[in-house]
């Protein structure tokens, strides 16, 4: 068994990464939500970590600057949008999307 890195939850520039989705030849497929259009694409865990230029599919967004950041495990944390915002040099608009997804899932498992 081949050890693939588990990246759900991750966050690369815009794109939060959902779940594995499957092994393409070599590379991992993950399938992503493109954070600005709220749509599901899916992406190789190498194109998204080396910050390839590849851009969102349906709004043209780039993907990844390849920098993976936890933004969503520390919000699940209870950290300060301000202080995730400065942790990870982001615009606090891309903290509060995520904080919205982890609301929303939230309110799934409530249900
Ligand atoms: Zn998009």
């Amino acid at each position: 068994m081949s050890v693939r890195k588990n990246l759900q939850n991750k966050i690369f520039g815009d794109i939060l990464v959902l779940e594995f989705d499957k092994q393409k030849n070599t590379h991992a497929q993950w399938k992503c939500l493109c954070m600005p259009c709220n749509k599901v694409h899916f992406f190789s865990a190498s194109n998204l970590k080396s910050g390839n230029t590849k851009s969102c599919p349906s709004c043209g967004q780039k993907i990844s600057n390849g920098l993976e950041q936890d933004i969503y495990w520390d919000l699940k944390k209870g950290e300060k949008i301000t202080h995730i915002s400065k942790k990870y040099n982001v615009a606090r608009s891309v903290v509060y999307r995520v904080e919205d997804l982890v609301n929303k899932e939230k309110d799934r498992k409530t249900e």
